[in-house]
């Protein structure tokens, strides 16, 4: 796969892509802020696509020598995860040496619990707030961008930080098209390429945890991977790994300007910016039940039945027995959300007996027909 980074305006950098397939993708970000030209901020991404699909990785021009030498560990810390699925492959491209000049602090902010806990515990030492557009909204969901990002400029003045708005296409141009799993692999890379870009500004981009210590897996921003993407100018700090989600919805449910611009939701169900019935929106709110906060941007009593029709994954089913644990630890009680919880749990266990029997029948058949005379 060659990479060639090509001339642009002083707010955009564009790259060219060229798999060994012959597919072409042309990947172009913007900010309002002035962005780094050379090749660096292509590495991470390049880096987790070729491991994926086995592809070596070619850059017509220099990359950071710090980045160079973590793409390396970063390939292990992949490899370690995703012996199967990933493939170690070769990086070349000539080093640069980065100069350290930027004394800026970042902070991704999407309006998110974990954004906003990373943006009010950490206020002291971040200087920029940052937005992006084009990873978790759509690139063509102009509409919603526009509200979440009015939502974010107001948070950002309220918290008195500068906000650096982005736009990419790097996930719509080419994450989405080879394809990789946004949140396993490649939704940290693609942050690492955001704050890589703004490194005329920033020396330090915090990326805030989506997990806790306790509850880590294999995920494409994680302590032991974020850090590996750090150039000579930048340096990744993956953070809070002691704090818990309801533990960050406490802390935030006392500051009134997250209440008022809390954005969760990815589903958007009918166009509402927090739709408040899918599992992201129900999560955060019995989570401000925990504590006691209500939230103009996630109004309402929780919706039943909405709990109860709940699509539930294993972690999904964790995260509302361990928020339902909460609850009756601080003393509220919910008799209605404990039974719908119950319902969506029995009917995700009714879904895997099914499958189970399913899966158990067509071995049975299989064995059959590969008894059968003349077959
Ligand atoms: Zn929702």
């Amino acid at each position: 796969m060659t990479v060639r980074v090509e001339d642009s305006a002083a707010h955009r950098i564009t790259a060219r892509i060229v798999t060994p397939l012959g597919d072409e993708a042309t990947v172009t970000t913007e900010s309002n802020y002035e962005l780094d030209h050379s090749a660096t901020s292509w590495l991470p991404p390049l880096l987790v696509a070729g491991m994926r699909k086995k592809w070596n990785v070619e850059f017509d021009s220099p990359v950071d020598s710090t980045a160079l030498r973590g793409a390396p560990e970063a390939q292990k810390v992949f490899l370690d995860w995703y012996p199967k699925r990933f493939h170690a492959i070769s990086v070349s491209a000539d080093a640069s040496d980065g100069v350290l000049s930027a004394r800026g602090v970042g902070c991704f902010f999407s309006g998110g619990v974990d954004s906003f806990y990373s943006a009010i515990t950490q206020s002291q030492r971040i200087t920029h707030l940052i937005f992006v557009h084009g990873f978790d909204i759509a690139i063509d969901d102009e509409d919603l961008a526009d509200r979440a990002l009015a939502g974010a400029r107001d948070a950002a003045a309220e918290l008195g930080k500068p906000l650096i708005e982005v736009r990419t296409t790097l996930r719509s141009a080419f994450g989405n098209r080879l394809p990789l799993d946004w949140g396993y692999d490649f939704h940290g890379a693609a942050l690492a390429h955001v704050g890589l870009a703004l490194s005329q500004h920033l020396s330090t981009v915090l990326i805030p945890s989506s997990n806790s210590r306790w509850e880590l897996l294999p995920w494409g921003s994680h302590p032991d991977l974020d850090p590996l993407w750090s150039s000579s100018s930048v340096t990744f700090d993956h953070h809070e790994l002691d704090v818990n989600r309801l533990g960050k919805i406490r802390r935030i449910g006392r500051n009134e300007t997250a209440m008022k611009h809390l954005r969760v939701c990815w589903e958007n169900r009918d166009g509402r910016f927090n739709c408040g019935v899918c599992f992201k929106c129900i999560r955060t709110k019995i989570g401000l039940a925990v504590a006691g906060a209500e939230s103009a941007a996630l109004p309402g009593d929780i919706d039943m039945l909405a709990v109860s029709s709940l699509i539930l994954t294993n972690r999904h089913s964790f995260h509302l027995r361990n928020g339902l644990a909460a609850m009756e630890e601080a003393g509220v009680t919910d008799e209605d959300l404990v039974k719908a919880v119950d319902k969506a749990i029995r009917r995700r266990h009714w879904r895997q007996g099914v499958a189970y029997l399913r899966g158990a029948r067509f071995v049975v058949m299989a064995r059959v027909r590969g008894r059968r005379p003349g077959r």
